[in-house]
């Protein structure tokens, strides 16, 4: 059997920064509405500077406003809902997003309902989490749907082309990752299984995915041999192990060189789902500033 085709999360995340981008210059041209980002980090840690400011960055480079709001790690929760207070309140802004994990004195779940959902742009606020639970088959998106997820399910679509009828098993069961991409499977009409770690015989069920996701946080879990021939496998973990250099590199949950001689499609770790999170998130915030416009949802 040939290798799996690779799935080119970092192109296909470029090629949708571009459109956005041209939808962004649209929306500014046509209606005089620039998008906005704000982007709350609280505390310093070093990885969450860097998402931060990728994100800005990404967004100033498609023409948005970004706003880049920092608060001290001992800074108090009722602060930082007065921060959303006014973000939710600032007519500039079309998308909120607070950077995860936040510090322990904090309570998520309360900052993360304090966002307005039309400004949610993660998607993580349980009206909108409570949309794409109750979405019907086929129907349109028209509101913010959690990064990762969306990414995967635009480079299924992109693979495969239609996903209905197909067999899923999503593996992990994370409110960030594996329910919402459950939900977009059973939206596109797939048969969805979500497993986890209680599953019983997880090789036996995963060899039964026409499209098998994994999002377990689990250096090279996934072996091949549970893999079915020719299924479209999308790794979503990102796992830093040490390398054979002294060093340390990025693998995902499945083991990636097995897979690659079973697997039909397959994304690899650098380079497949990881850049459509922040391509996603610019898609988030330019659908939700042309609502503010008065436009109607465009799948661009
Ligand atoms: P969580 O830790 O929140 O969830 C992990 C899930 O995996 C849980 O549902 C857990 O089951 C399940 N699980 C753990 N061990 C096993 C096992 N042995 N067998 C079956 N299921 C198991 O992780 P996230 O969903 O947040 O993230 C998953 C991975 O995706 C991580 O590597 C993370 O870094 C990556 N990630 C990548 C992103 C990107 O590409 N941009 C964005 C977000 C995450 P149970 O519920 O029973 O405990």
């Amino acid at each position: 059997m040939s290798e799996a085709r690779l799935i080119d999360g970092k192109a296909f995340a470029a090629d949708l920064r571009g459109r956005v981008g041209k939808g962004v210059a649209e929306l500014v041209a046509g209606k005089g509405v620039k998008p906005g980002l704000a982007t709350v980090l609280v505390g310093g840690d070093p990885a969450s500077q860097v998402y931060v400011r990728s994100k800005g960055k990404v967004a100033a480079e498609l023409g948005m406003s970004s706003f880049d709001h920092r608060l001290p790690e001992d800074a108090t929760e009722a602060e930082l809902l007065q921060l959303i207070a006014t973000l939710n309140a600032d007519t500039g802004v079309h998308g909120i997003l607070v950077q995860l994990p936040l510090p322990k004195h904090i309570h998520t779940e309360r900052v993360l309902q304090a966002i307005h959902p039309d400004k949610d742009v993660d998607g993580f606020h349980p009206i909108n989490v409570g949309r794409l639970g109750s979405i019907a088959a086929g129907a349109p998106l028209d509101f913010p749907v959690p990064c990762t997820p969306l990414g995967c399910s635009m480079l299924l679509a992109d693979a495969l082309g239609s996903l209905s009828g197909r067999t899923a098993v999503v593996v992990g069961r994370s409110t960030l990752v594996g329910r919402p991409v459950a939900q977009l499977l059973l939206r596109a009409d797939c048969t969805v299984t979500i497993a986890h770690s209680r599953t019983r015989d997880l090789p036996a069920l995963c060899r039964t995915a026409d499209i098998l996701v994994v999002a377990i946080g689990r250096p090279e879990f996934l072996r091949g041999d549970w893999i079915k021939p020719g299924a479209a496998v999308i790794d979503v973990g990102i796992n830093r192990v040490p390398a054979a250099d002294g060093k340390t590199k990025l693998v995902g949950d499945v083991a990636f060189e097995e897979a690659r001689q079973v697997a039909g499609h397959l994304t690899p770790v650098p380079g497949g789902v990881g850049p459509m999170t922040v391509a996603c998130l610019m898609y988030n915030t330019l659908q939700e500033a042309r609502r503010k416009a008065g436009l109607p949802f465009a799948a661009i």
